[in-house]
């Protein structure tokens, strides 16, 4: 059983805190501190009661050197020094660390990441780098949900080496994704929407037995209109998960709610035709990219009755702006309910986020938080 961090004296101690920092940067600017915002409460509760604070992270992907300068975590150390503590430096591995560690209270170091360019020591969980991680600190607390579901150094390997524990923001997620994973609440509707069907089977499975209604939206949905029969036209369609969606039609027609109108264009861009069409008047040339407002009535109807909402996935290609009106509406629709709603998975918190969907709750980790809510063991989570 995984101890939780207000379970350890952590008083006048090293701590090791490990964050996920992997938030979009664009030209040195952080673009969404969703992840950093959340990761205060631990750092500020670590901040005030250890002798030394020590901050690690990743962020995106380092397979050639040049991949330094723009996955450098420069910027969160800045918005830290803000946010968190003047004190904090930030330092990179080629220093001393003892030593800096030793003269310095709240200390950031450089994205862990970098470690793989040695043989992905880092992404490898490798023995030496993970006893290395350890030897920095007495105490490690663990709080980067969004990389939960992979054995790192920084998360798994120093975990073996050291008095470990969960921080608040892990906590919190397992306690909001339990709600969806386990018993929840009923009616219970889900939303799924996003692209490649195949990557949510398991996902799926797991849900649909649970669920009250389940809502196809999406790309997802041309598969299913697809195997019903429609003429879909330029839209996509999985032709690899054919065969299971025909198997989920015959067993759960009576949960499935799919669209009846959509926004069509005659390719993947904001710039071609926007037309409304209902689902019988598609021809060869019309690509569905957004959900249509006879949609969303639908929508409002069935989701006034639920009591506990999960979405993953946008409903529509939201980053055109041509066809981001169903993912908007959706948000004006949760907003107005007064049900348990949890977001999460793939790029979810992004585009509910980008329209101040006001839930109870966003998920920091994309796959970690599918492979969670599915009911796989996180080895991060393990610790
Ligand atoms: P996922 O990562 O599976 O959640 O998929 C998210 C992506 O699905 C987003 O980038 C959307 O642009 C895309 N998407 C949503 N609806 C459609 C659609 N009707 N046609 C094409 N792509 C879509």
């Amino acid at each position: 059983m995984s101890k939780n961090l207000q379970d350890i004296k952590i008083d006048g101690k090293r701590v090791i805190v490990r964050c996920d920092f992997n938030v979009p940067i664009e030209d040195g600017k952080i673009v969404d501190d969703t992840r950093i915002i959340e990761s205060l409460e631990t750092l500020k509760y670590v901040v005030e009661r250890a002798s030394k604070t020590i901050i690690l992270s990743h962020l995106g992907r380092i397979k050639k050197e040049e991949d330094k300068a723009k996955n450098t975590l420069y910027p969160v150390y800045e918005y830290l020094k803000n946010k968190l503590s003047d004190d904090i430096v930030f330092v990179d591995y080629n220093s001393d660390l003892s030593k800096i560690i030793d003269s310095n209270k709240i200390i950031m170091f450089e994205n862990t990441r970098f470690f793989d360019l040695d043989n992905k020591k880092e992404s490898n969980c490798d023995l030496e780098l993970s006893k290395y991680f350890a030897s920095l600190g007495d105490v490690y607390v663990n709080d980067a949900f969004g990389v939960s579901h992979r054995k790192n150094a920084s998360n798994v390997g120093i975990s073996q080496y050291i008095l470990s524990c969960k921080g608040f923001l892990i906590q919190k997620e397992e306690k909001m994704l339990n709600k969806i994973k386990d018993n929840p609440d009923k009616p219970f509707i889900v939303i799924m929407g996003g692209s490649k069907i195949s990557d949510k089977i398991t996902l799926i499975d797991k849900l649909i037995t649970k669920t009250d209604k389940f809502i196809i939206s999406g790309a997802m949905a041309f598969t299913f209109l697809h195997v019903k029969g429609y003429n879909v036209g330029k839209s996509l369609i999985y032709e690899d998960s054919i065969d299971y969606v025909k198997d989920l039609l015959n067993k759960y027609s009576d949960k499935i709610i799919l669209p009846i109108d959509f926004y069509v264009s005659d390719n993947f861009s904001n710039e071609g035709r926007r037309e409304l069409k209902k689902i019988d008047q598609f021809n060869d040339n019309d690509m569905g990219l957004d959900i249509g407002p006879e949609t969303i009535n639908l929508y409002r109807k069935v989701l006034a009755n639920g009591k506990t909402i999960f979405i993953n996935g946008p409903v529509g290609a939201f980053e055109f702006s041509n066809y981001s009106y169903g993912t908007r509406e959706l948000c004006n629709i949760l907003n107005n309910l007064h049900s348990f709603i949890v977001v999460g998975g793939g790029d979810s918190a992004s585009a509910f986020k980008k329209y101040n969907a006001n839930v109870s709750f966003i998920s920091t980790g994309g796959g970690a938080a599918l492979e969670y809510i599915e009911g796989k063991d996180l080895p991060g989570l393990n610790i």
